[in-house]
């Protein structure tokens, strides 16, 4: 087997280390193997054919909770999302079978068709009332009737996108994004039929087939030219790189349209009522690191509540897609670290809300006992009067 991946990115790295203090698993470990220096030293050594393809490197590689952030702190601009991505899509057909049958059911047979999703997560909710499904998954309660329909006003001036786990499971997220665009006097569309999944988890697997077929569908799905407005930070980046996924003019263009709740928001008008709750604020690692679009998150939050930030730089929850599953020890150690910064950074207050703006990181973080919300949520609950 062979590892195709681009020269140019690969030979970037200059092996300076600057990525390392930023480098969850690095933090948590202290190996230079789990290291972004360490990683693309091991594709490169696979590359070049000094080193067998073996069980540590796929270890090695799997570790990587593809957070980016090292990609963020490299002066010698290393595309590691895309040469990790590049990885696994290598590694994807050498899995055992346990493992392809586990990824078939998830990233073919669930993800991507929302009637199968909704009955999926009826019957887990009815496993969690009886106590059938293992509370180390960290799922939350998920809701044992379907949700009730969101309804789209015509000829919108942006869309939300709705996607596949957080509409089945949060969609009273969505309810009040929109509800917030709306405060804004915005007419909000939504996809039309086959946007179901914006295949970011299938990129992270490296099953690009699908990703790109998954793609297609999504950019069918927002005509016109109206803004694509994302209320969860790992499905707009993914949406953001369709230009390269799919390498079209079309799909360049629909990336275009593609923007952050928050940062849509900033150009806005919108009324909040202050309170003192304090806020602390976690940057999903594909808004911060991925997006650069983190910041209007705390600037949208404040004038309704007491907002802090994490002195963190950002570093990555552990949450990671389908990592928590796949990787739970590591992911666990990893979140230990996220957790304390979040509370030391609501400075010792006895309540405090954590927003989140990835349903991942909301359900991680909150496995872990933090009361996490999503930014239009804490939004919807201060809208209204002056
Ligand atoms: S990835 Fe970038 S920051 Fe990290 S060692 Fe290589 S060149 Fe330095
Ligand atoms: S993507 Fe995140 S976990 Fe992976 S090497 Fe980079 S910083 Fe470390």
């Amino acid at each position: 087997m062979k590892l195709h991946l681009d020269d140019a990115e690969l030979v970037a790295c200059v092996g300076c280390g600057l990525c390392l203090p930023h480098c969850p698993t690095y933090r948590v470990t202290g190996e230079e193997i789990a290291s972004p220096r360490g990683r693309i030293a091991a594709m490169r050594a696979i590359v070049d054919e000094r080193a067998p393809l073996n069980a540590s490197f796929v270890a090695a590689m799997d570790a990587c909770i593809q957070c980016r952030a090292c990609e963020a702190a490299c002066p010698s601009g290393v595309q590691f999302g895309h040469l990790m991505e590049d990885t696994r899509a290598a590694l994807a057909p050498q899995r055992s079978r346990r493992r392809r049958a586990v990824e078939w059911v998830g990233y073919r047979a669930l993800l991507p068709n929302r009637r199968v999703l909704g009955f999926a997560t009826r019957a887990t909710a009815i496993g969690q009332r009886l106590r059938l499904v293992p509370k180390r998954f960290g799922l939350p309660p998920l809701p044992l009737r379907a949700p009730e329909t969101l309804t789209a006003d015509a000829a919108p001036d942006a869309y939300l996108f709705t996607g596949c786990v957080m509409d089945a499971w949060q969609r009273d997220t969505h309810r009040a994004a929109l509800r917030v665009m709306r405060a804004t006097n915005a007419r909000v569309g939504l996809p039309d039929a086959g946007a179901d999944c914006c295949g970011a988890l299938h990129v992270h697997a490296g099953r690009y087939d699908d990703a790109v077929r998954l793609a297609g569908r999504v950019i069918s799905a927002f005509p016109g030219d109206a803004p694509i407005v994302v209320d969860s930070a790992g499905c707009g980046a993914a949406l953001l790189d369709y230009g390269r996924l799919l390498d079209t003019e079309a799909a360049r263009q629909f990336s275009a349209r593609v923007v952050d709740f928050s940062t849509w928001l900033v150009s806005r008008q919108l009324t909040l009522t202050p309170s003192d709750t304090v806020v602390v604020v976690q940057d999903p690692c594909h808004l911060r690191h991925v997006q650069h679009a983190h910041e209007p998150v705390a600037a949208g939050l404040r004038a309704g509540y007491d907002v802090r930030t994490t002195a963190d730089d950002g570093l990555c929850c552990g949450a990671g897609g389908a990592y928590s599953a796949f990787q739970p020890e590591l992911s666990e150690a990893v979140r230990a670290r996220k957790v304390a910064a979040i509370r030391a950074a609501a400075g010792g207050v006895a309540t405090f809300v954590v927003a989140s703006a990835n349903p991942g990181c909301a359900m991680h973080l909150a496995a872990a006992g933090l009361d996490v919300r999503h930014p239009a949520e804490l939004l919807e609950a201060r809208l209204g009067n002056d």
